[in-house]
């Protein structure tokens, strides 16, 4: 039976049950999705040596790359069996140049393999042993006079039970057999007008490229083609929202809000009010979000925006992502909005069910504003009023989430604040067309934090520093990546020969030698407080403790009670402890950019001068730089433009990486900081052929429309 497109991968030659299952495994169940499954990157074996030049290169220093070499087996190869499980096969090889000694450990079946004047192409890292040049199981492959080898060779993500050359066997029967049947997905007029090549071409290029360039140009059109899909699905996601609502506010005057601060709005904040409640008046149901760096004063605004709702006779609902910070904005808005007239709550998850039972009824009999966690959405609470929803902190991809959101009230504005400073020329995708208002002045007075990127030889330099914060009367933060957020530091680095290469055309931003080992938060936090300030208070905090608890010794700290609070990444939103002078963040090369300025923001609130300390032993290029952003520039955007630059477009879009973690590849192709162009020229051109097809209803944009489709169902799926 031919293969076609849609044929199960289990219909293939050499898939079986366990292959079929592996595959799956890697979301390929299709010979489309096997075509789909591009590779994360190249290995660069075209650029053949002499043995000669491999051993002056090594001498001169520069023994890191692999290399590759075109040699013959000058002897036949002795196997010997060292001890139990362990067995060496070991054959020496030669060019015009000179001899090199090439070792396999445990696989015994290449002894069939390699045989006197046996000629091949050897891939590996090189060593020289005395003037031995040495290959430790190298990739291999046989020199057949009709065949050339090809010069890049596409590196796979893979899973257990998969090798590369099952699965780029597997790839290259795939591309034969069916390749004809592919049709063209993106508009002809595009294609012309961005100069794209045919998906065809595309699919054949990004797993067997004929040279660089065909790599890249189909490199090109394979992310102008995501991103294309992305523009359009988001443009419909935002089409469905923008309906009409009977939920009207009149503008009112804000002064008896405004009078009872001890300051004036900045002028970024005066415009986000204007904004919001001219939305609120229109007859249309708001869905705009407000974008401000920590500290910006984002609060008083979503107090403003109660406020109108509350004078309009309706009620606001304002939800934070934790406990921690429903309560700290319950502390600072109940005051101001109850000496306004306007009846405030706070409803926890940790209240007894008296309480809850009669919070619900204070909710249902007509509380203005109720704050709270998102478990306000679920927790069957009747809001007979509810005109206004306001989300705090929404770090993630929303989509889904305000979908669900939107079902909760008919016609309910809503408002979402973030920190998480989306580059501007991202915020299309990130945010669909919602309507954005940005907070971007910080109000005056705002100091600006010092920050320090150091490694372990500073250790005890950093103790003394924190022990002098301490007898200043300030207090310390040290946040520590949580073990279990990181499944990747388990993975051992393989043995695998074919694996070995890293060698990418495209840099991998932090290969897994990189990464120094973690700081066990709890065991660190011990040995703080036991071993270095036996005198101090030292206390923990992590995502695992019972909510209450977390939030007693959160209360404590803010009190002053806590001189050090060593925590996971629980307290990066939002928290306010204007005492507190020093952050100091250990494994920074684990947190994003974005991550980490949020920390940062957690010090320099109050009057005295505030640090950031960011201690990493990672000694790779990038993570250097990348923590270098953060000491250099305090500006949130600023930042958020430099990270684009420096991981690509695919992490933003990930929503902070939450989308990647759940396994799902908007972008499996490596992003570049040159995508970022073309993610622009492909927002462009979904604007305007939505201008033309608003549903992808035209025959022509069938394709596209199931390419939207499906995207949109990966996208709610992992975010459920
Ligand atoms: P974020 O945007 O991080 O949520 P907050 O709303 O918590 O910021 O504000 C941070 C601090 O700045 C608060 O203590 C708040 O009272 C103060 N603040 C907000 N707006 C102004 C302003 N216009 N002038 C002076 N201080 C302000
Ligand atoms: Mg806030």
């Amino acid at each position: 039976m031919p293969l076609t497109l849609s044929s199960p991968v289990s219909v293939m030659r050499g898939v079986g049950e366990a292959r079929a299952s592996a595959l799956a495994s890697l979301g390929i169940l299709t010979v489309q999705d096997l075509l789909r499954h591009y590779p994360r990157g190249y290995q660069c074996r075209g650029d053949v040596r002499t043995v000669a030049e491999v051993t002056d290169r090594i001498r001169a220093g520069g023994g890191e790359m692999p290399v590759s070499m075109l040699l013959t087996v000058s002897a036949e190869p002795t196997y010997r069996v060292i001890r139990r499980g362990m067995s060496v096969l070991k054959f020496r090889a030669f060019d015009a140049t000179g001899v090199c000694e090439i070792t396999y450990f445990n696989q015994s079946y290449l002894r069939d393999v390699f045989h006197t004047g046996g000629e091949f192409r050897f891939f590996g890292r090189a060593t020289l042993e005395g003037r031995t040049l040495k290959l430790s199981s190298p990739i291999h492959e046989p020199i057949i006079p009709e065949r050339t080898l090809p010069a890049i060779v596409p590196v796979y993500r893979l899973a257990a039970g998969l090798s590369q050359k099952v699965l780029a066997g597997l790839i290259r029967d795939a591309l034969t057999s069916a390749a004809a049947q592919i049709s063209e997905t993106l508009p002809t007029d595009v294609m012309a007008r961005r100069g794209l090549c045919t998906l065809s071409y595309a699919l054949r290029s990004i797993h067997a490229p004929a040279d660089a360039d065909s790599l890249l140009r189909a490199r090109r059109r394979l992310v102008f083609e995501e991103y294309f899909s992305l523009g359009l699905m988001m443009a419909a996601a935002n089409a469905q929202t923008n309906t009409e609502t009977s939920v009207r506010m009149q503008q009112i005057d804000l002064a008896p809000l405004l009078s009872r601060l001890p300051y004036e709005l900045t002028g970024a904040q005066k415009r986000s009010v204007l904004e919001i409640s001219a939305d609120l008046a229109a007859g249309v149901r708001m869905n705009r979000i407000l974008l401000g760096d920590v500290g910006s004063g984002k609060t008083v605004v979503a107090a403003a925006a109660a406020y109108i709702a509350a004078k309009n006779g309706y009620q606001c609902a304002i939800m934070a992502p934790t406990e921690i910070l429903a309560t700290q904005h319950a502390r600072e808005l109940t005051p101001l909005l109850e000496s306004c007239g306007i009846r405030t709550v706070l409803l926890t998850g940790s209240l007894s069910a008296a309480q809850k039972r009669k919070l619900h009824a204070e909710i249902e009999s007509g509380a203005d504003v109720v704050i709270g966690t998102h478990a306000l959405i679920s927790a069957g609470v009747t809001f007979p009023r509810l005109g206004l929803v306001i989300e705090d902190e929404q770090h993630r991809f929303g989509v889904a989430q305000r979908a669900a959101l939107a079902e909760k009230g008919e016609g309910v504005h809503m408002l979402t604040m973030s920190a998480t400073p989306i580059p501007r020329s991202l915020s299309l995708v990130a945010y669909g067309g919602l309507a954005v208002s940005r907070l971007d002045e910080m109000p005056p007075g705002r100091q600006k934090v010092d920050t320090f990127v150091v490694d372990e030889s500073y250790r005890d330099r950093l103790y003394a520093f924190i022990r002098r914060q301490i007898d200043d009367g300030h207090q310390v933060y040290i946040v520590c990546p949580s073990v279990e957020e990181n499944p990747e530091s388990k993975k051992k680095r393989t043995e695998d020969p074919e694996e070995l290469a890293d060698f990418l055309l495209t840099e991998e931003t932090d290969s897994l030698s990189e990464k120094p080992p973690l700081k066990a938060a709890v065991e660190y936090a011990a040995k703080l407080q036991n071993e270095v300030f036996p005198d101090l208070t030292v206390a923990f905090v992590h995502g695992k403790m019972k909510t209450a608890e977390k939030d007693r010794t959160m209360r404590t700290f803010a009190e002053g009670e806590i001189d050090v609070l060593v925590s996971t990444t629980v307290i990066e939103v939002g928290v306010n402890v204007p005492n507190a002078t020093l952050m100091i963040v250990e494994n920074a090369e684990r947190f994003g950019l974005a991550q980490l300025h949020q920390l940062r923001g957690r010090v320099g609130r109050g009057k005295a001068k505030s640090y950031c300390v960011l201690v990493s032993d990672a000694k790779g290029e990038t993570a250097r730089r990348r923590l270098d952003v953060l000491r250099k520039s305090n500006d949130g955007f600023a930042i958020a433009e430099e990270d684009l630059a420096l991981r690509g477009p695919g992490e933003f879009i990930g929503g902070g990486g939450s989308v990647r973690q759940h396994g799902a590849n908007l972008l499996p192709i490596p992003a570049e900081s040159g995508d970022f162009a073309l993610l622009g020229e492909a927002m462009d051109e979904a604007r305007a052929l939505l201008d033309t097809d608003p549903t992808l209803q035209m025959p022509e944009h069938e394709i596209l429309r199931e390419a939207v489709d499906s995207m949109r169902e990966k996208l709610t799926t992992t975010l459920n």
